[in-house]
């Protein structure tokens, strides 16, 4: 069975093809631009990959031209061959705690839900609707970010702010990456052989969140209301006084709308260094001894290590902590620079296994207390089982 597992952005369109229940990626790609002057997409195959210029005035025409690409690659000869389309959503606030058919009660949830993630759920909805015009046959199935997190308990989730502000605007702790810890986690506990665990995973990208799993069941995760919760990341703040906020909305008359930007873009790794929001650039400020890039380093380890040190706690033990996504998978050196942080708990990275990329593998010695692996995260297999299991 055929199944397109997609993610949309407001000019963005990146998609992966599975066959199910075999999991073998057939084709993937990804969509740019959107609705600008000029738009472009890399499609990747086995041992192919090509990438388009070309006009894509909205994201009917970008199914379209995915469609043709499917049939010219012959991955598919009709379209009917297309039995489902899973769609990642980031926001699915309290209504959703699993992934569920795109039906009209479900999108207009998500649209409602569109005030607390203006951009993504915009989008996602515009790209529910383009998919449902141009492969009318395919089962739609939107899987969300914060669905993983909807078992966490009030005691995590409030904050001690008003009361009303939950009861009327619904302020209180999301989370996101859920997919992704959720994947982790399984991962994890197919590795240690049981599913009875306390778990730490780590999805440390450019965005970034830890999160703590019981018993395969999510308990606290560190973003919040917003993704800009939490840890630091390449450009968001995470948690920070927030009387800050006023007192330089006064000092340098910046708007909400401008602040807002301030903490999501211009801050975290690139606020602190002034270099990048990169962690690559941040290494190599450090090897030619830039200040700057050795304290957001220093700083972006702490709260890690400071997360999971809580998480510790809330659980009562950890049985093992997993790093993934782009800096979790790829970085050597941040790794180990977390793992030597954790020695109280007992933690002895294995500097030799810890020296690898991308690879699922256990990056601590087997005297380590705690064991800590690289688990490399997959959304796409997630969001394609979720909708193969509704569709089958
Ligand atoms: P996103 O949240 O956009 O999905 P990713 O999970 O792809 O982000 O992470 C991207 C980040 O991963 C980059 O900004 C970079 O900081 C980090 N990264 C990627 N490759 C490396 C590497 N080889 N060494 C250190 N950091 C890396």
């Amino acid at each position: 069975m055929k199944i397109l597992a997609v993610n949309c952005g407001s000019s963005s369109l990146k998609f992966k093809m599975y066959e199910m229940p075999e999991e073998k990626v057939l084709i993937s790609g990804l969509f740019e631009r959107i609705g600008e002057k000029m738009s472009s997409y890399t499609i990747k195959l086995d041992d192919d990959k090509y990438s388009k210029e070309i006009v894509l005035p909205d994201h009917k025409v970008a199914f379209e031209i995915l469609v043709e690409e499917l049939k010219k690659n012959k991955i598919i000869k009709k379209l009917d061959e297309i039995k489902g389309i899973g769609h990642r959503i980031v926001q699915g606030g309290d209504y959703f705690d699993k992934t569920v058919i795109a039906d009209d009660d479900a999108v207009s949830k998500i649209s409602e839900l569109a005030t607390l993630a203006p951009l993504h759920n915009k989008a996602a909805v515009t790209g529910i609707n383009a998919a449902k015009e141009v492969i009318p046959g395919a089962m739609e199935t939107v899987t969300f970010d914060t669905a993983f997190h909807q078992t966490i308990e009030p005691v995590n989730y409030m904050y001690a702010v008003p009361y009303e502000w939950y009861t009327k605007y619904k302020v209180r702790k999301y989370g996101a990456h859920g997919t992704s810890h959720k994947y982790i986690a399984s991962r994890l506990n197919s590795l240690l052989g049981r599913t009875n665990t306390k778990l730490i995973t780590c999805h440390i990208g450019s965005g970034a969140s830890v999160s703590a799993i019981r018993d395969g069941i999510c308990v606290d995760t560190s973003m919040g209301l917003t993704p800009n919760a939490g840890l630091i990341m390449g450009t968001r703040c995470g948690d920070v006084d927030t009387s800050i906020l006023t007192y330089m909305m006064q000092k340098e008359n910046i708007t909400p709308k401008e602040m807002d930007n301030i903490l999501n873009k211009k801050s975290g790794l690139l606020g602190i260094s002034g270099v990048s929001n990169d962690s690559r650039d941040i290494e190599e400020g450090i090897s030619k001894g830039n200040e700057r890039c050795v304290l957001a380093q220093k700083m972006y380890v702490q709260k890690i290590i400071d997360y999971i040190a809580m998480y510790y706690f809330e659980m009562g033990g950890v049985d093992a902590i997993a790093f993934s996504a782009g800096v979790g998978e790829n970085s050597i050196r941040t790794r180990i620079d977390i793992m030597e942080g954790l020695s109280v708990l007992g933690v002895i990275p294995d500097y030799e296994a810890n020296n690898c990329r991308g690879e699922e593998k256990l990056v601590t010695t087997t005297e380590s207390k705690v064991p800590c692996y690289i688990i490399p995260t997959d959304e796409e297999i997630m969001i394609a089982r979720d909708n193969y299991n509704l569709a089958k």
